[in-house]
């Protein structure tokens, strides 16, 4: 079969870009001393709180999402110094890890690849930290490999109800602009994200968002360098100390554009709902495939309540090898990249091939989700693979 059309990246990161946005970035180099880019900076930083919820700061950086966590990490942290860190998949533990690199001792709650964050054991767990050395709760909001979302509120009133003064980081790199997440109201103190997701930008910007109190905790911090401080990252009247260098020109100008799109235009709570809803369809279809697939698929969603789930990308479990074949097909013959199963192999399953990952965040709409079901359907089907009926119908009743 010949694929023609658009090619659909359906992974979770980097996400679809709006034409839009590569509209906006294909220019030529800009003055970086005066002119456009210095009139829309300020306008990024007010929208980006806007899109965090939060009336305290961001900083913007050249990096990934790994550079935002050493971004955060350095601000937050001296040698010597304990984190807590709440893990639910790969990305929890990636944190930790650059943490631990710098010298602070991480001690773990590890709540396995299918549950959310038991907010009662870390209440338990800062309650036996009588002396106070933890530092940072880490969490991810929505852990990407896993799909599984966490309640940030409940952490909050965990530490609150412990007593612990220590500072509540999120990962939010998969959920921001998808899945609804209030800094201010949950009483967040650090969030880091990243361009390439929700924010529906090419991967190149990190962004560490920061109150008052975290700001204040960091200018004690003896890991801050030159380029990750954040000090003078925060005032956009001060355009030559916000990038540590050269400004990312034309990333700004994508950024913007997709500013523009999420908060400015469609809103941050309307596309709450659209994901909310995506993912509504997806779950559907999953569901009724897995009813009378048969033990050779065993077809199932990773997590099963609902209410823990992200909005944003879906973990799906079938029997190995039978993910990897079908996201071979699919991209093959339907135009379609579905995601691996990213730090999901168990023991004996190396490549990960019993689980794969649907994206369903940023730029997307019906017709892209329901597309990318069908295009799964029609694999299921050319490769024998057992699989319930009527999957569909119910993600479009899901829609209707
Ligand atoms: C994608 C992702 C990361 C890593 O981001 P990179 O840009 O690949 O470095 C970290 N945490 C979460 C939750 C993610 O989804």
């Amino acid at each position: 079969m010949t694929v023609t059309g658009r090619h659909y990246l359906a992974i979770p990161g980097p996400s679809v870009v709006p034409d839009r946005v590569l509209n906006a970035m294909h220019r030529a180099s800009p003055d970086i001393y005066s002119g456009e880019l210095h009139e829309i900076v300020p306008g990024i930083y007010e929208d980006l709180k806007r899109l965090a919820r939060t009336r305290h700061h961001v900083a913007i950086y050249i990096a990934n999402g790994h550079g935002a966590w050493e971004a955060a990490n350095t601000n937050m942290f001296s040698p010597g110094d304990q984190a807590l860190a709440l893990v639910t998949g790969r990305f929890g533990e990636g944190w930790a890890l650059s943490v631990e690199a710098l010298g602070v001792s991480v001690q773990r709650l590890n709540f396995g690849k299918q549950a959310p964050v038991d907010a009662d054991q870390v209440a338990a767990a800062l309650q036996s930290d009588t002396e106070g050395k933890i530092k940072v709760v880490l969490m991810s909001h929505v852990d990407t490999t896993t799909s599984v979302r966490n309640d940030v509120a409940a952490v909050r009133a965990a530490i609150d109800r412990a007593g612990h003064p220590a500072l509540l980081a999120v990962d939010c790199i998969a959920s921001l602009g998808c899945d609804v997440f209030e800094m201010d109201l949950w009483g967040v103190d650090v969030m880091v994200c990243a361009s390439q997701k929700g924010m529906m930008t090419p991967p190149g910007l990190g962004f560490v968002w920061m109150t008052d109190k975290a700001k204040k905790a960091g200018a004690r911090s003896r890991w801050r360098t030159p380029y990750w401080d954040w000090t003078l990252r925060t005032d956009p009247s001060q355009f030559y100390h916000l990038f540590g260098g050269t400004a990312p020109t034309h990333h700004l100008f994508g950024l913007r554009a997709s500013l523009d799109m999420l908060v400015r235009e469609e809103g941050v709570e309307a596309a709450w709902r659209r994901h909310q809803r995506l993912a509504g369809a997806v779950w559907a279809a999953f569901d009724a495939w897995g009813e009378g697939d048969g033990k050779r698929s065993s077809i199932g969603l990773n997590i099963a309540d609902p209410s823990n789930r992200s909005h944003a990308v879906t973990t799906v479990k079938f029997s190995a090898p039978l993910a990897t074949d079908l996201r071979t097909w699919v991209k093959a013959n339907a135009g379609v990249t579905l995601g691996i199963g990213l730090g999901m192999a168990p023991d004996g399953d190396p490549a990960g091939d019993g689980f794969m990952r649907v994206a369903h965040m940023g730029h997307v709409n019906t017709h892209m989700t329901l597309g990318m079901l069908g295009a799964i359907e029609a694999g299921m089907a050319a490769l024998g693979i057992p699989h319930g009926s009527g999957a569909l119908e119910r993600a479009a009743a899901a829609l209707a």
